[in-house]
């Protein structure tokens, strides 16, 4: 039985998404290792869709219950969860305020004009840019803007960076790693790990939980793009008790169950390195398959690194979680000029 059975889902997705077998990005990797991807990027017709919205999935429920009228959150200027949290709001036709903090030190000339916040502000949010710089916690800026809406005479519904650290925030990846499983019989492969991008912790976190239940949750390799590990796998770690023990799982994860690599993240936050860009190019010229120098980037890079370093057995099927992100490479047009 789910270990979501219990809790309510408001569809914002297409359902099962998509895993794609990658036969050239195997090859050009040559590591003796099978590659395949989980599409999380295509997953739903809401703006592009992304793995923000499996979580939000779980949350829309208990904000629709509230009876709010207004969506809160924050991210960086190319923020894919302010898209998302915009997106959903148009759908469920509340109204929707976003922070959009200055998270990542890059000056491309449209910036703030492109990709997901061009996006943000085509489905009707209020987007207010402020000066802050990178953090995953909570913030003064959200604060504020909750206070506006009420000061207005709304109701807000506050859903924190990356719908991390809210209460129903992992279920939605809980349910991948039982979608996983379901897809492995229909497909008759067994999958060896997982690796997943993490910068605020509820996707990796849910996986964990996942999984554990399926007794694989060390397979699950984060790639760390938030350049903060300590703060990233303390927040992973409260995320995995947490949800957990919302779910009954009857245990408690091990440390030993929470892989984080460190060592993609250069040179920050939302900056690609030459090897991101290379892993970006690899990706795209073998597969066409979008990935961007904030997130999928760093965990490609991760991924094809591992392997070639032999991280991953001979023989060993890997599934990349690809968990969207593509619009963020509009606003690094120049990384890109010649290919
Ligand atoms: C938000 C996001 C991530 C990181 O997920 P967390 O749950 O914040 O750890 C990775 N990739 C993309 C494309 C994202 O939008």
């Amino acid at each position: 039985m789910s270990l979501l059975a219990p809790f309510d889902r408001y569809p914002l997705t297409f359902g099962k998404t998509v895993i794609e077998h990658l036969p050239r990005l195997t090859d050009a990797i040559g590591a003796d290792v099978e590659f395949y991807a989980k599409r999380e990027d295509c997953n739903s017709g809401l703006a592009f869709g992304g793995n923000k919205l499996r979580k939000l999935e779980y949350i829309v429920p208990d904000a629709i219950a509230s009876g709010a009228d207004t969506l809160v959150s924050i991210g960086g200027v190319q923020s894919n969860h302010t898209r998302m949290v915009a997106a959903t709001a148009a759908k469920i036709g509340m109204k929707c305020v976003v922070i959009q903090e200055k998270w990542v030190p890059h000056y491309d000339a449209v910036y703030d004009r492109v990709g997901n916040i061009l996006m943000t502000r085509l489905m009707g949010a209020d987007s207010r840019l402020v000066e802050d710089g990178f953090d995953i916690g909570i913030r003064k800026s959200w604060e504020d803007a909750i206070q506006s809406v009420k000061d207005a005479g709304g109701k807000p519904y506050p859903i924190p960076a990356g719908a991390s650290v809210h209460k129903y925030g992992a279920l939605g990846y809980v349910g991948f790693a039982e979608e996983v499983a379901e897809q492995e019989a229909e497909l008759s492969v067994t999958f060896d790990y997982i690796v997943v991008c993490v910068v605020t912790g509820s996707t990796q976190g849910g996986m964990i939980v996942g999984f554990a239940a399926q007794d694989r949750a060390d397979r699950v390799i984060g790639i760390d793009a938030s350049g903060t590990l300590d703060q990233t796998r303390a927040q992973v770690r409260g995320i995995v008790d947490n949800t957990a023990e919302l779910v009954g799982l009857g245990r408690k994860v091990r440390e030993d169950e929470i892989h984080i690599n460190p060592d993609y993240a250069y040179p920050a936050y939302g900056v690609p390195s030459e090897e991101t860009n290379d892993a970006i190019r690899l990706a795209a010229k073998t597969e066409a398959m979008m990935t961007d120098p904030v997130y999928e980037g760093k965990s490609m890079q991760g991924m094809i690194d591992l392997a070639r370093k032999g991280f991953f057995p001979k023989g060993s099927k890997v599934l990349y979680a690809h968990l969207g992100g593509a619009p963020a490479l509009n606003g690094y047009s120049y990384y890109y000029k010649d290919g």
